[in-house]
């Protein structure tokens, strides 16, 4: 059987399911494929932040980077109250702020530069009595709170998921193109053929593959691994903090968000420099340095019955002359495919724009598609977090 789409999306991660939402309120007959379930790549291992991007302004001057990512923080707090483009109200807030602690040597530096016009508007000294539960009695210096939000991730997929959810299928899919590298049809779990006049490619690290699969090959994503350390532990309050080392840097040493558990428990998910530096080295290794950096930096908590994992992932991003961070979302064309990274959860939005202003100038027209749903596939359902798997 044969099935005619505007759109086909490949991949549920964030990107997906944001440009499914965008696409179909435009009235474009789009459908999602996902070959395992929604956000099992990246976008279930990240940590939630939605940030406006002042910890890469604290590598020097603004870069591009922070210019493009500095509306965010509201952007995605007007789709959380039912007022933005997509419609965020199932989706819980763990915290409306983010803290940053910065060690002792760097601290008249950073008091002048969060002082200077570039950044003020974006971060407050916090008050002695505004002090989280978690630092109080121990801070011997400042501690500042960014304008920048946590979200619930788990339930950011569902809701995503869920105002789509007939036209969201799980189904690994067989490629057939065509000698220019254009894709003719995808050939389904189910045996059906899909066709669309554009195919949009949100697979995360499997747009690697994906691109392979063009002649010749396109060289166009890289991966910069980390490894993420999970921490569930006895301490009652929940921690959102960048901690800061001696020297300005756009990674903080440790960031730490923490994510109820279905237990009841909370998780402190541990990233920044940690992950980095961490990246190539064993698992054991890798929890004694989080079990080291913890005691250092919080010694008047005892983690000695918390329960550590670690495990390996890759960020997945268009690939840089230099190696590093994609500044924005990015966008390859080739033929009637689109590969898309967002580069960041934040940056989801971004992208889902620059894809809708593409397709305009692609001249695809929504509604030539069969809307019916396909037959014979299921729903992927959402990815459990790591911390409900242990
Ligand atoms: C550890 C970590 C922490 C992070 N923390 C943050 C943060 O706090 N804030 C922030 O802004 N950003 C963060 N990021 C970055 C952010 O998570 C990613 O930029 C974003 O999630 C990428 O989303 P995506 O939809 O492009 O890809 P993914 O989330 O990787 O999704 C890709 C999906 O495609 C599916 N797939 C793969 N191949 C195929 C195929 N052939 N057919 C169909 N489906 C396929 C996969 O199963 C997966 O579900 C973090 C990243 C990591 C790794």
């Amino acid at each position: 059987m044969l099935v005619e789409k505007d759109i086909v999306i490949l991949g549920g991660g964030i990107a997906g399911l944001w440009l499914l939402n965008r696409l179909r309120s435009l009235g474009f007959t789009a459908v999602l494929l996902e070959k395992s379930t929604l956000g099992n790549g990246q976008t279930m291992a990240s940590q939630g932040m939605i940030h406006g991007g002042l910890k890469y302004a604290l590598a020097g001057a603004l870069t591009g980077a922070s210019e493009a990512i500095a509306g965010m923080p509201a952007h995605w707090l007007r789709c959380l109250q039912g007022q933005g483009e997509v419609d965020l109200r199932g989706v819980q807030l763990l915290s409306d702020s983010y803290y940053m602690w910065p060690r002792s040597n760097m601290r008249s530096r950073l008091t002048a530069f969060l002082g200077s016009k570039l950044v003020s508007s974006k971060t407050t000294e916090v008050s002695a009595e505004a002090v989280p539960e978690f630092f109080k009695g121990h801070l011997q210096g400042p501690l500042y709170r960014l304008h920048d939000i946590v979200l619930d991730v788990p339930s950011l997929l569902h809701t995503l998921g869920e105002h789509c959810r007939p036209h969201i299928y799980r189904s690994a899919c067989k490629i057939d193109h065509d000698a220019t590298g254009n894709i003719r049809t995808l050939v389904l779990d189910n045996g059906s053929r899909l066709k669309a006049s554009i195919y949009l490619c949100t697979a995360g690290a499997g747009n690697e593959e994906l691109l392979h699969t063009l002649q010749p090959p396109a060289l166009a994503m890289q991966k910069r691994p980390l490894q993420m350390v999970v921490v569930k532990h006895r301490q009652p309050y929940p921690l959102y903090v960048h901690c800061l080392a001696d020297q300005f840097s756009s990674t903080p040493e440790l960031t730490i968000t923490t994510h109820p558990c279905q237990d009841g428990s909370f998780a402190w998910y541990l990233g920044g420099g940690l992950a980095e530096a961490g990246a190539l080295v064993d698992g054991p290794t890798q929890i004694r340095r989080a079990r080291a950096k913890l005691a250092e930096l919080f010694p008047w908590c005892n983690f000695a019955d918390a329960h550590f994992h670690s495990f390996h992932i890759d960020r997945a991003e268009a690939l840089q002359a230099d190696g590093k961070r994609p500044d924005r979302d990015s966008v390859l064309h080739s033929g009637n495919v689109l590969y898309c990274w967002p580069t960041k959860l934040t940056l989801a939005p971004a992208l889902a724009n620059t894809v809708i202003e593409k397709i305009n100038e692609l001249g695809i027209r929504a509604g030539s598609g069969n809307d019916a749903p396909i037959s014979d596939l299921q729903y992927p359902g959402v990815t459990r977090p790591v911390w409900d798997t242990l």
